[in-house]
């Protein structure tokens, strides 16, 4: 049984990926998408999302995970390339209670500069929309290499 309820097919990455609303893409493919987060908790703030409909990890077929996860590890190689950061962290919350506060399951990729803070979790922060197209494609251009 998923945490907080059954999935709300109105959530707002629901909606990003019905085209509802924008996103600065980093990268598409049949089952999974990844885009900038919009409220970046530090510079190259990267998130990788199933198409499919899911919660969070523990309601999610295991051979979507697997994919899911799989393109976390590409896509955290490619934010890598594109950013040179000293760190990277991998987070994923599962329910209110973990931190979760949109209800699709991602993953957070997170480059970490030595020295230099992480803004709180959702914070509310919004990023120039452009500065993450830019951030988008230089990932983009990782993705190639
Ligand atoms: P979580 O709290 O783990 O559920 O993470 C949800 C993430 O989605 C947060 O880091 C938010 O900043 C991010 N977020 C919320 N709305 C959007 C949006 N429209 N586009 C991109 N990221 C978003």
């Amino acid at each position: 049984m998923s945490l907080d309820g059954i999935y709300d097919p109105d959530n707002i990455f629901a909606k990003i990926l019905a085209g509802d609303i924008p996103c600065a893409k980093v990268y598409e493919d049949d089952q999974v998408l990844s885009f900038m987060d919009v409220f970046p908790q530090t510079r190259g703030h990267t998130l990788v999302i199933p198409k499919a409909s899911s919660r969070n990890l523990l309601d999610t077929d295991p051979a979507l995970l697997a994919n899911v996860i799989q393109k976390t590890q590409i896509i955290a190689s490619a934010v890598r390339k594109a950013f040179e950061p000293d760190g990277i962290v991998i987070t994923q919350f599962n329910g209110t209670a973990a931190g979760q506060t949109v209800f699709h399951l991602h993953f957070h990729i997170l480059p970490r500069f030595t020295g230099s803070n992480v803004a709180p979790h959702a914070s509310g922060q919004m990023a120039d929309m452009n500065e993450l197209n830019q951030q988008a494609a230089k990932i983009q251009a990782a993705l190639k290499q």
